[in-house]
């Protein structure tokens, strides 16, 4: 039996609960199959993919707080370390219904790659919480962040693990966070990212992610030949990754017609208004349903659709397992150029296959939306240096970290004899600088 498959055996067994976290780990390890190959050797002797796929540590915790009724809830916590062989570890907090530890695992562990990735000092790991931000009052959402970070502030540290915002954690949550930080432990540093810019945060970061996104898909359509000005896109998702791609879409000249929510989804057959999306989402935290009460272009539709919808480059923004095989085989037939994940894991594996043997160009999150871990990096400099960079310094940086990100993938999928197969130069490249600091630093 081969490396990989011995180890995928043993990750099954160990985890047979956490559907969400093998499927990350199959995906990996099935693309590093030409790297591990070549030094299958070394990495058995070393059980280099046992520690890779085994988490430094990981955190769970019991976060009670107070409703406006009174009444005590009780939600539960989590924090993922998985690699600090590069940096210190860095990931979101997620907050959502759905979280529990297999899917802060498969986060964290994406986020090793994707972290390398970006060719900055810093290592992986993931948190979040089963409690739902929404519907819930203000007074309520302080009183659930100050206790989860009442806990959370004993495994963190500027120079130990920062965590930032993810689904569910936006700047009024990373607010609360870190002033309950500085009240426990009583130093200002730079503990988390995504910080309000009175307080340590960076220009930038708000937009970064969707940003990064069209960076890289512009810089992968470009080197195949292709523009992105003019091309019709498809957006899922209405929050951050979604809104500021969508807004990054219309500078580059293309036209993006969809976006969507846990509910339903849009099509505005002129191009989403970015100033009524942002108001209905951002300020009002309202349904989409008043997006298509306020613009004659745009239909509303209940449940799932957005990739039905015609389009040349398709942007899964919203979360995992979002495109499945039916839709990837819509867009191919509707001629889809193009798709770049915005969100994590949000196409399936089969989708992936699909979409790939049928010569759709392919980012994977990993690299696609880096640009957020990657800007929150730089905000870690400023608050090191105790300086803020403009936003032109910020928005230069991330879009030259973005191009670099491809190339080093579509290099290390070229080195291996898989040109063009993207998913596979993601991992390869962010895995191979892992390595050799996990090698360099000895058995630990
Ligand atoms: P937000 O909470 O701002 O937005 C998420 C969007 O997706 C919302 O429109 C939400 O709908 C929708 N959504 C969430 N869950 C579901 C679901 N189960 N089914 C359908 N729609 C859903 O999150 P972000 O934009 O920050 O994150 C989106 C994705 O991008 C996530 O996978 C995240 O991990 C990833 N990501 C985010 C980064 C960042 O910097 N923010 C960085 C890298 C990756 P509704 O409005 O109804 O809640």
């Amino acid at each position: 039996m081969s490396y990989v498959d011995e180890v995928l055996a043993k990750v099954k067994t160990k985890n047979a609960s956490e559907p969400e976290f093998l499927q990350a780990v199959e995906e990996v390890l099935n693309s590093l199959r030409p790297v591990i190959d070549a030094n299958e050797e070394l990495y058995r002797k070393e059980a280099v993919l046992e520690r890779i796929t085994e988490p430094d540590r990981q955190f769970m915790f019991r976060v009670p707080w107070v409703d406006d009724k009174g009444q005590v809830q009780v939600n539960r916590g989590f924090r993922v370390q998985f690699n600090n062989s590069i940096g210190p570890y860095k990931g979101g907090l997620r907050l959502h219904p759905s979280v529990n530890l297999g899917i802060i695992k498969f986060l964290g562990f994406e986020q090793i790659f994707k972290n390398s990735l970006t060719s900055l000092p810093i290592g992986g790991g993931k948190g979040g919480s089963d409690f739902d931000p929404k519907g819930k009052s203000d007074r309520e959402v302080m009183a659930f962040c100050q206790s989860f970070m009442t806990e959370l502030c004993k495994y963190i540290g500027a120079d130990t693990d920062v965590p930032a915002g993810d689904i569910g954690t936006g700047a009024r949550e990373i607010g609360y966070m870190f002033g309950q930080y500085k009240k426990i432990r009583s130093v200002y540093e730079g503990v988390l990212t995504g910080k309000g810019l009175s307080y340590g945060g960076s220009l930038v970061r708000t937009e970064a992610t969707g940003y990064g996104l069209l960076y890289l898909t512009k810089e992968m359509l470009k080197c195949n030949a292709k523009d992105i000005a003019g091309k019709t896109i498809a957006v899922s998702g209405a929050g951050n990754v979604a809104i500021y791609a969508i807004q990054k879409a219309q500078q580059m000249g293309a036209k993006p017609v969809t976006c969507s929510d846990s509910t339903g989804w849009i099509y505005d057959s002129e191009g989403i208004d970015v100033a009524l999306l942002k108001e209905i989402k951002e300020v009002k935290r309202a349904r989409l349903t008043e997006y298509a009460a306020a613009r004659p272009s745009a239909e509303y539709h209940e449940g799932k659709g957005v990739w039905s919808v015609k389009c040349d480059v398709a942007l899964p923004c919203a979360t995992q397992n979002e495109l499945d095989l039916e839709d990837a085989k819509q867009l191919v037939a509707n001629g889809c150029i193009a798709v770049a994940e915005g969100a994590n894991m949000p196409t399936t594996l089969e989708a992936t296959k699909y979409l790939q043997e049928n010569g759709v160009l392919f980012a994977p999150g990993k690299a696609a939306n880096a640009g957020g871990v990657a800007t929150s990096a730089l905000e870690m400099s400023q608050n090191s240096e105790r300086l803020s960079w403009s936003f032109e310094e910020v928005d230069s940086k991330l879009e030259s970290i973005m191009v670099n990100i491809f190339h080093n993938l579509d290099d290390a999928a070229k080195r291996y004899n898989v040109a063009g197969d993207y998913v596979a130069g993601a991992n390869i490249a962010g895995f191979e600088k892992v390595v050799e600091a996990m090698l360099a630093q000895g058995v630990c």
